[in-house]
């Protein structure tokens, strides 16, 4: 039996709305570059992105470029949604070593959803969807496991 790999969802399932705290994020991810928000005051990560610091209450916002490196925190594999019905998705929840603190949820992209463990090293990758925007995905590291 061959395994099928996860994918992303088809691109016009996804559509993105973006704010003035989270553009930075979309904007870099157009350029496929990764990127957290620091706290301009503390340094706390806040991510996803909120108007204020939820350690300090600054409004003030650095944002970081990251390695892209990741690791997955918790996953859960979903197999086909309404109209499609072959589509295996590995929603996740990952760490970001570069960016501590800070969680991204997103998809694992090119893995058998069956080797997906906690722990597993990704890398980033960015998927197009609606409107020229880049969603930031990741897939397993290296390649060598
Ligand atoms: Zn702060």
């Amino acid at each position: 039996m061959t395994a099928t790999l996860a994918q992303a969802l088809p691109s016009d399932h996804v559509r993105i709305a973006t704010d003035v705290h989270t553009e930075p994020f979309w904007q870099a991810a157009r350029e496929r570059r990764l990127v957290a928000p620091r706290c301009g005051s503390c340094g706390h990560f806040r991510l996803p992105p909120t108007p204020f610091c939820p350690e300090c209450q600054s409004q003030e916002v650095d944002w970081v470029e990251l390695s892209g490196r990741a690791t997955v925190f918790s996953f859960s594999v979903v197999r086909g949604l309404p109209g499609l019905d072959d589509l295996v998705l590995v929603a996740v929840v990952v760490d970001l070593p570069d960016a501590p603190g800070a969680r991204l949820v997103s998809n694992v992209i090119d893995v058998d959803p069956g080797e997906v463990r906690i722990g597993m090293d990704l890398e980033v990758a960015f998927h197009p969807i609606s409107d020229g925007w880049l969603l930031p995905v990741f897939r397993p590291a290296g390649g060598t496991g």
